[in-house]
């Protein structure tokens, strides 16, 4: 890892319209208790600090991307997509506010949201005045129910486009290359951290993957880094058999941006899935122990849908010896602590 290619690579980047919105560097810190708990150097990145509102996370620095190619095309509407309780979303609206643009949701209600009671993420929304659309689940799996929230949200763009608005739109989870332009950056930001602490590089990366533009992104400035840093993403619900070759070409169209000709493989991450429990957004055992296992030993709080899950992994891997004692392990919190306050089916038992 040298400092003199992260310079070249921010010169890159430089390159790509962006806007500020978050608060960056986000913190890099050790974790003392855990470190000797699990007998490994354990790093925590900490991307629930991003800003803009108190509740950030890993979606605004995909925005900072996104909202910059919004104002180029002078959009005045920016419309999204999620479930009810989608860190995305919420993300998105407060870059709206910043920005004065129109924010339009389309979300699926996979728990059933009560829409005048309304919790968390959905709440927020509504407090800072975005317009929500609730999209109800029949007897489906959350795929079929997405594609009609997102044709409903294309037939309103096209209505709005009608009356003389512009309407910017962004994709579940902002996942495109674009998106993940911000956690190329982000891997960069890293390094840079590690250099400025002195540290050698990570031997593992974990980190929580939905919509995969978090890891198309970090893999992306793996490559450009030319780092030896395993990235290991846990994911957080069924995908289907492509999602790794998905997440790849997501990750080569980033470079691609840059005018990069290198190719990003499967082969330069790994994929975790065993750890996701019955489903996305349902709680797991596990997930709930390690919640509990960080917020008590460090006072550091996870989230029940992503994080939570992810960092079950690590305990799981470290166990197991997938992670060999005394590595430095570094994870990236993606935030959504909302969902702790989200609704009871999402969080789960809290044993007394
Ligand atoms: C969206 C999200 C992720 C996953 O990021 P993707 O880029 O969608 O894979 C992880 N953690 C939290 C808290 C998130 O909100």
């Amino acid at each position: 890892m040298d400092k003199e290619r992260a310079r070249e690579l921010r010169e890159l980047l430089s390159r790509v319209p962006k806007v500020r919105l978050g608060f960056f560097p986000t913190p890099l810190h050790r974790l003392d208790r855990l470190s000797q708990l699990l007998g490994v150097e354990f790093y925590l990145k900490r991307d629930d600090f991003t800003g803009i509102s108190q509740f950030g996370g890993n979606k605004i620095r995909k925005l900072e991307y996104l909202m910059a190619d919004a104002l180029e095309k002078k959009a005045d509407t920016v419309i999204t997509y999620g479930a009810s309780q989608s860190n995305h979303a919420m993300q998105t609206v407060t870059a709206c506010r910043r920005l004065d643009l129109h924010a339009v949701l389309h979300l699926v209600s996979i728990v059933k949201s009560e829409d005048k009671d309304p919790k968390a993420n959905l709440l927020l929304d509504r407090i800072m005045g975005a317009e929500v659309h609730l999209e109800p689940m029949f007897h489906e799996d959350d795929q079929e129910a997405s594609a009609r929230a997102e044709i409903k949200g294309k037939q309103q763009m096209r209505e709005l486009e009608e009356t003389g608005h512009i309407c910017y739109e962004i994709p579940m989870g902002g996942a495109n290359a674009l998106g993940s332009m911000g956690f190329l950056e982000g891997y960069v930001e890293l390094c840079e951290q590690l250099l400025v602490k002195e540290l050698e590089e990570a031997d593992y990366l974990y980190l929580a993957s939905g919509s995969g533009g978090t890891l198309a992104g970090l893999t992306a400035g793996k490559k450009l880094m030319n780092s030896r840093t395993r990235i290991r993403a846990v994911g957080v619900g069924l995908k289907t058999e492509s999602y790794k070759e998905k997440v790849a070409a997501m990750a080569t169209d980033t470079l691609r941006l840059l005018n990069v000709s290198e190719t990003v493989e499967a082969e330069d991450f790994e994929y975790h899935d065993g750890y996701y429990g019955e489903g996305y957004e349902v709680p797991s055992e596990a997930g709930t122990e390690a919640l509990l296992l960080l917020a008590r030993l460090e006072g550091i709080l996870l989230d029940p849908v992503y994080t939570a899950k992810a960092f079950s992994g690590i305990i799981d891997h470290v166990r197991r010896g997938i992670i060999e004692k005394g590595s430095t392990v570094v994870f990236w919190h993606t935030g959504g602590v909302t969902a702790l306050f989200a609704e009871k089916e999402i969080l789960g038992d809290i044993p007394k």
